[in-house]
């Protein structure tokens, strides 16, 4: 409840038919350590996506408040900056401790606004909570290197050093998780932080500020500012931020990637996906058709890794009966509602465009095998719900397979051997996850070898590599070149300085100034 009350004046954090008439509450901005109330005059609502019912606001930041996050950002540099490396891992191992105590409260604050089940909201929090309990070993994972004597007296080494001001900006459907991809692995390497949260639901950024705070981060180490379009450009254009993390759809990832390269920063930026699920016939048909239908609906689809096409292989064909039972089994209802396994979009125009993919399949001469579309949930009859919907027959120029649908639609195609899976696997833009589900090790090795993919599972459905590694989604999936979290996520975050000294013995005077290259041999 303390937590709570940083938010907002009052977080519905009960689902259900509640209605704010009057005063609906408002999201703070997170400036300089204080949560503040925006002064700006344009605000955008955010719905529960169960009920639509608008349970808070959002401001757009003003350019002043957004200059206040970057000027407290700058000054906090200098100190955090120079903070030793065993305190700022403290603040942090102090951090992922308040995130373990309060993940049911972060749960409901993103159920609330992002309409996930509360369970896997939980998981949301806790795979962002390995990232943080990682970035607490910051002093093993930011040694630099040496080497000695490289040639009479002289020993080179390199130090990794903070960038400066970073900046994210994250997406609507991992509101803990994608938010601690990115400022605790920034922060323990001592630099500050802006963050800009989805403005569908920022809630839980929100509470993470406030619990980064209660684990001893200074003021000024991170900023929170709210909007769209303009907060973005300002990220992208303000001269003091060095980098940017973004995550998102590839409108926006391009764009931002492009805009944010052009002015000299470093940006890494993950994008949307079309993950294949490549079903052999020798699979274990019980896990392979669970971990599928898992894989597919989970998170209502609206996951970059959700398995959103199926390709089945030779007599694999013949479990697509069996895989639209299993489907047809899931409940789908709100996402705090005990039992509930999909729940709802989350927004209107989210379900209408879900919906529309679904029919130009069916205009593309594909079979709808189970459609999700007219699902009706008891008490929740305005919320943004498609049940599980199965597409069969596709093939690959249709629109409902050449388009990230981010729904709960698993789009299935056929294929008489691997090599025609991996080829059309191969042909997809979209490099971000696969998996293949197969009992023989040689064909599972010729897919994770020949697949053109940057994560991939074998009888994994969702290959999301933990923090220790990172995050490799590749092709039309990512932009940049070093990717989130794990190693790549460190160099991301930080530069190298070289130092070569050279300590002669008192005898070894030079005899002239040196005109020539150094060889240093
Ligand atoms: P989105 O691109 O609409 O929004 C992401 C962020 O960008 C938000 O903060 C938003 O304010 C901003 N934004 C939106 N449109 C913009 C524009 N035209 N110009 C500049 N900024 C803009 O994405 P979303 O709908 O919130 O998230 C869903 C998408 O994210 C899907 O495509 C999904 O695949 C992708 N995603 C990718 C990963 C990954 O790691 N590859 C992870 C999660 C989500």
């Amino acid at each position: 409840t303390a937590l709570r009350s940083v938010l907002t004046a009052k977080v519905p954090l009960k689902l259900g038919r509640m209605c704010y008439s009057s005063s609906v509450p408002t999201t703070k901005l997170f400036i300089n350590g204080k949560f503040v109330e925006s002064k700006t005059s344009e605000w955008l609502d955010i719905h529960n996506p169960a009920t639509n019912v608008v349970i808070a606001r959002v401001p757009k930041a003003t350019q002043e408040e957004m200059s206040a996050a970057v000027d407290s950002c700058s000054r906090a540099f200098l100190s955090w900056s120079e903070t030793s490396i065993l305190n700022r891992q403290q603040v942090f191992l102090r951090y992922q401790q308040l995130i373990k105590d309060n993940i049911r409260e972060l749960a409901k604050a993103i159920t609330v606004e992002q309409g996930k089940t509360l369970a896997d909201a939980e998981g949301d929090v806790f795979r962002g909570l390995q990232v943080v309990e990682h970035a607490c070993s910051v002093t093993s994972l930011m040694l630099g290197e040496t080497l000695p004597s490289i040639t009479k007296d002289m020993d080179t080494h390199t130090y990794r050093l903070p960038l400066g001001v970073c900046a994210g900006i994250t997406p609507f459907n991992f509101p803990a998780m994608i938010p601690l991809w990115m400022f605790p692995m920034a922060m323990v390497c001592g630099n500050t932080y802006l963050l800009k949260p989805s403005e569908r639901v920022p809630a839980c950024a929100m509470l993470l500020a406030k619990m980064l705070q209660d684990a001893g981060a200074p003021d000024g180490s991170l900023n929170i500012i709210h909007g769209q379009h303009a907060a973005v450009n300002f990220i992208c254009d303000h001269p003091v931020i060095k980098a940017i993390s973004f995550v998102g759809s590839n409108q926006a990832g391009e764009y931002i990637y492009e805009r944010g390269s052009k002015k000299g920063k470093r940006v890494q930026s993950n994008m949307g996906a079309k993950n294949h699920g490549v079903v052999m016939p020798d699979a274990n048909k019980e896990n392979t058709l669970n971990q599928l239908v898992g894989a597919a609906f989970g998170a209502a689809g609206q996951r970059c890794m959700a398995l959103s096409t199926a390709i089945l292989v030779g007599e694999a064909r013949r479990w697509l009966p069996e895989l639209v039972e299993r489907s047809k089994a899931l409940r789908v209802n709100a996402g705090d509602q005990p039992g509930a396994d999909v729940g709802p979009l989350i927004s209107p125009q989210a379900k209408e465009r879900v919906c529309s993919l679904i029919q130009s399949g069916v205009d593309e001469g594909a079979k709808l095998l189970l459609d999700g579309r007219n699902v009706k949930v008891k008490g929740y009859e305005n919320g943004n719900f498609v049940g599980p919907t199965i597409i069969g027959n596709v093939s690959p120029e249709m629109k409902c397979y050449t388009q990230e649908i981010f729904g709960p639609v698993l789009v299935v195609l056929e294929a008489d051997t691997l090599d025609d899976a991996i080829n059309v696997v191969n042909r997809n833009p979209y490099g971000n996850g696969t998996a293949i589900f197969t009992t023989n090790g040689a064909t599972a090795r010729k897919y994770t070898h020949k697949v053109d993919v940057g994560q991939v599972g074998v009888n994994v459905p969702i290959p999301v590599p933990l923090p220790m590694f990172s995050f490799t989604g590749s092709r039309g999936s990512f932009r940049g070149d070093m990717n989130f979290y794990g190693k790549q996520g460190v160099q991301f975050y930080t530069q190298i300085k070289t130092v070569i000294s050279q300590w002669k013995a008192e005898d070894a005077t030079l005899t002239g100034p040196a005109v020539t290259m150094p060889t240093m041999g």
